[in-house]
């Protein structure tokens, strides 16, 4: 079979190519040994296409990345153009236009004084640089001993070494240990395992309550390790890996005054919950906090070409703005001009279309619309906000029993990932926790799309409880 996009190969060749020649990230490779890696061609708005020409609603924005959908002419022109105009300037003691302009404009978008911007290539770049950033500061201060980070159980924050020790996952951590020493875990907010969690009834039905605990928990965490050790804390807005935990009501107030009671620096990794995907530019905007530093990455080009920043506030700047500080970390390719070009006419476009007040006024209709789906048994509970959602799938509503390892391993990898996919829906069912079915569409998606996605999930966790 020939394919007229491919750069010459036929589709057999290149699919053979992905299966032997192409080590793809967190893949089982073995599970295409005998068969065909799905391969993706070409995306037009929220669908993609996969290269013998299939249609699949986006369901995950790629990697909760291309929140202008796909296919935008005027994004691949940026590109262009400044590819022409200048291809590639480092940031090593030298700056480049589009560079500072990005920098300004995140300047001006972000709350409170976050104005100073550092850029990477990516998100788990942007988590490495802010802790670094952290115990150099406090050193800078005087207080040499606060290098120790606390995150929360099952947050994803990034595969560098600092950032994996940030990440709660202990699956993916244990094959690279050791791994950097000090960083805490401490409790997420999933309120729906509210009891399970603190161990005492009635917190799933008081979000106040749990919210309040849950952020006590970090204050235990410093004072258990000593307030002069610890130097920042890393959360998500929405924490991602889980399925999609919201903060209840008052945690990041709480939290706020515990960092500021303990000298404690607040970073807020808004990999995935800046650029939109809440409504909001960034995270603290739809919860009401100012953290110390914002991680992001993902969305601020739409994927276009990438890139990441730690933006940080000016008191964090302050030691390296005179004299002969200097923050010794960088990359080549950390805010690459066509990058940095790419995402300033990504900004525009969500200025031109409102692409926050579209997110804000259509969050309602999507959340409305994935809990027609707590009628199915399999459905135990619908979370989320914005265009981020998780469904947790249960074997028993009525206790919320979850499924052991093997049902999981039969049912999430073994079944629902691929026949999602087959019906259509390209997803992402998860087992960092629970089991759990991801969706963040792009951002330009509407009621339309969001019953494609409760039609194709109805059907397909349907079979999924037939086998069950
Ligand atoms: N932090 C969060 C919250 C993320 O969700 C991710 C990736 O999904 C990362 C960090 C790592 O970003 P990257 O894959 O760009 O390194």
């Amino acid at each position: 079979m020939t394919n007229p996009d491919s750069i010459g190969y036929d589709t057999g060749t290149i699919l053979r190519a992905a299966r032997d020649n192409l080590w793809m990230h967190f893949t089982r490779q073995g599970s295409y040994a005998g068969g065909e890696v799905p391969m993706i061609a070409r995306g037009e708005g929220a669908y993609i296409y996969d290269v013998h020409g299939k249609r699949y609603l986006d369901g995950l924005s790629g990697l909760f990345v291309v929140q202008v959908g796909h296919g935008r002419t005027e994004l691949a022109e940026a590109a262009a153009k400044q590819a022409k105009e200048l291809a590639f300037f480092p940031l090593w003691s030298y700056a480049h236009p589009k560079a500072a302009e990005l920098a300004h404009r995140l300047a001006e978008l972000t709350p409170g004084d976050l104005d100073h911007v550092f850029f990477t290539t990516g998100g788990g770049e942007a988590v490495e640089s802010a802790w670094k950033l952290a115990k150099q500061y406090f050193k800078i201060k005087g207080k040499p001993l606060k290098t120790k980070v606390v995150s929360r159980s099952i947050a994803y924050h990034g595969t560098p070494q600092g950032a994996l020790s940030i990440t709660g996952v202990p699956a993916l951590k244990q094959v690279f240990e050791p791994l950097v020493p000090g960083a805490i875990k401490v409790p997420n907010t999933n309120i729906y395992r509210a009891e399970e969690i603190t161990g005492m009834a009635g917190f799933d039905k008081d979000p106040e309550a749990f919210g309040r605990w849950a952020a006590d928990q970090v204050a235990k965490a410093i004072e258990m390790e000593g307030p002069d050790t610890v130097a920042a804390v890393f959360v998500e807005p929405v924490q991602n890996a889980g399925g999609c935990f919201p903060p209840p009501p008052g945690y990041f107030q709480r939290l706020r005054e515990i960092c500021d009671a303990y000298d404690v620096l607040l970073v807020s990794d808004e990999v995935i919950c800046a650029f939109g995907r809440l409504g909001t530019m960034f995270g603290g905007e739809k919860f009401d906090y100012v953290p110390d530093i914002i991680t992001c990455a993902k969305g601020l080009t739409s994927g276009y070409s990438p890139i990441g920043a730690m933006i940080t506030s000016s008191r964090l700047f302050e030691p390296f703005r005179t004299g002969t500080e200097m923050f010794a970390h960088g990359y080549t390719f950390g805010g690459h001009p066509v990058s940095a070009a790419v995402a300033l006419a990504n900004l525009d476009i969500f200025e031109r279309e409102d692409l926050l007040g579209h997110v804000t006024a259509n969050e309602p209709v999507f959340r409305a619309t994935l809990e027609k789906l707590l009628d199915l048994p399999i459905v135990g509970d619908v979370r989320g906000a914005g265009y981020f959602y998780g469904i947790e799938l249960v074997k028993d509503k009525s206790t919320k029993q979850t499924f052991n390892e093997e049902e999981s391993e039969r049912l999430l990898r073994g079944f629902l990932s691929k026949a999602l996919y087959d019906a259509g829906l390209y997803c992402r069912a998860d087992d960092r926790g629970d089991p759990v079915v991801q969706l963040a569409p792009p951002l330009i998606c509407g009621p339309r799309e969001f019953d494609e996605i409760e039609s194709i999930l109805r059907s397909v966790l349907t079979q999924a409880w037939e086998r069950i």
